[in-house]
Parts: C-alpha cells; structure tokens; sequence
C-alpha cells in the first residue's frame, strides 16, 4: 500500500451551495501509481469535488490533504505547482495555438524554461501517439486528438496527481484504447496518481485500480473493480437520478 506521502485525499469534505448539498462529509484518496475512479450520476458532486481537491474552490467542511499535508486553503496555481494537476470538462485548449505550443504552455505555466517546455511537450506528444500532428493547428482538432492533447497539456506540468474531469467523453471505441494505454504508462512510468471522472463503465473498470461512487454528494461504495461491480448499491446509486 502507498503511504500517505504519495496521496492526495479529500476527508470529510462538505459543500453547499444555495440550498444544494454538492457534498457532504465526503471521503477519497488518490494514492500515486494507481488509477482511482470516481463515477456516479449526474449531479452527484464529482466535479465540485475535482474542483476542491485541485484549489478552484474550498470546501466549507473537511480537508484535502497533499502527502499528510493540509492544503485546503492553497490556491489553484500554488498546487498545480506543487504536483497537482486537472482537466475541465469541457475544453480549455488555445485554438490559435499549435498543439506542440498547447503542451509547452502546460510546461511554462509551472515555470519552466521555453527549452525544457519543449522538450517535456515533445516526449508527452509521443507518448499520446500526438507527435506527428505536434505541428498542426489546434483550431479544428478531431475529437478524439482534442481530448488526448487536454490530458497532454496538463501532464506537462509533472504532476504527481492528475485529476480527469470526463477526459474520454465522446471518444469511439479505438480513441478510447488509445486513450487508455496512454493513462497507464502514465501512471505506470511516472508513478502519477490519477483520478478519472467518467460516465463509460467499459472504461472505469477496465482502467480503475480502485473506484468510488458518489450519490447526491455522499459516499456511496468504494473498493477494488470487482467488489464495486457486484455491489448493489451501484445501480440503486443511479435509480431515480
Ligand atoms: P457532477 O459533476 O457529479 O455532475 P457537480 O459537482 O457538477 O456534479 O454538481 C453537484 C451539485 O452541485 C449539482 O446539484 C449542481 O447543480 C450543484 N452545483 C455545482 N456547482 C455549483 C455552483 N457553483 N453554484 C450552485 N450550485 C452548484
Ligand atoms: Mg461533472
């Protein structure tokens, strides 16, 4: 089991907003080196979770701890510099922008050297089968290419922990294995912990060393693949949402 120095981890995490209970008293960890799911219906509270976890927002109850360490109150770019790492769910790419420029911007924006950006977004394109389009405008991507170079983009930053907002929304069967395979030699090369938001169960328990579910921001189940699989609180979780 990894220690506590390799993982990020929400404990008891509370949010409200306006009258909606997004969270409450919720518990998570995403240890480096392992992929943690985190699936659950619409409007469970995945992304406001996301978003306290990597400082866009803070709870009103709870802590997110980096290595044992309280961070809560750390704002978004200190984190992102201290390892972690987020997509949105919906875009943040520069169309007037290249795709190798898309990825050093990643690399730049932690402070690093025009020549080291370049060359940590050359080694992340080949490893996202992206190098060959390194050149070409990111203006009118294909979906499946605008999807993996968001991955990319936050992976040039080096994080310790990344945290996938529906990363693979919308992808086809083979963008889908391409963007697999690509997250696990993530994980297993650079021993980053991710935690992956998505709504295809194919890909959560086939990808997932571990899985949560979340409900109407509570704990629902957590455990390895097969012990969510077969529990029943899984599709109660989704009845009635
Ligand atoms: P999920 O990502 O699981 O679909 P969200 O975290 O986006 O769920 O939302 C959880 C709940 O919190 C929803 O009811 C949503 O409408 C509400 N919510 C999220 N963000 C805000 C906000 N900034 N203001 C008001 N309500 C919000
Ligand atoms: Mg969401």
């Amino acid at each position: 089991q990894p220690g506590p120095s390799g993982t990020l981890a929400a404990e008891g995490v509370t949010r409200h907003f306006a009258g909606v209970k997004a969270l409450s008293d919720v518990h998570l960890e995403v240890p480096a080196g392992r992929i943690t799911g985190l699936i659950g219906p619409n409007g469970a509270g995945k992304s406001t979770l996301v978003n306290i976890l990597s400082g866009y927002d803070r709870p009103d109850e709870g802590r997110v701890l980096l290595g044992g360490v309280d961070r809560t109150r750390e704002r978004s770019y200190r984190r992102t510099r201290r390892g972690v790492a987020r997509t949105f769910q919906h875009g943040h790419i520069f169309k007037e922008q290249t795709i190798l420029e898309n990825v050093q911007l990643g690399a730049l924006g932690v402070g690093r050297s025009s020549r080291a950006a370049r060359r940590e977004a050359i080694e992340i394109l080949d490893r996202f089968d992206l190098l060959e389009h390194a050149g070409e405008s990111a203006a009118h991507l294909p979906h499946g290419v605008e999807r993996r170079l968001g991955v990319a983009r936050a992976l040039a930053t080096r994080p310790t922990h990344l945290l996938l907002d529906e990363p693979a929304a919308g992808l086809n069967d083979g963008e889908m294995e391409l963007f697999k395979s690509a997250i696990r030699s993530v994980v297993d090369d650079l021993d980053v912990g991710v935690l992956l938001i998505d709504h295809n169960m194919r890909l959560i328990f086939g990808a997932c060393d571990h899985i949560h579910v979340l409900a109407a921001g509570a704990n629902v189940v957590d455990g390895p693949p097969e012990t969510v699989r077969a529990d029943p609180r899984l599709a109660e979780s989704y009845l009635g949402s």
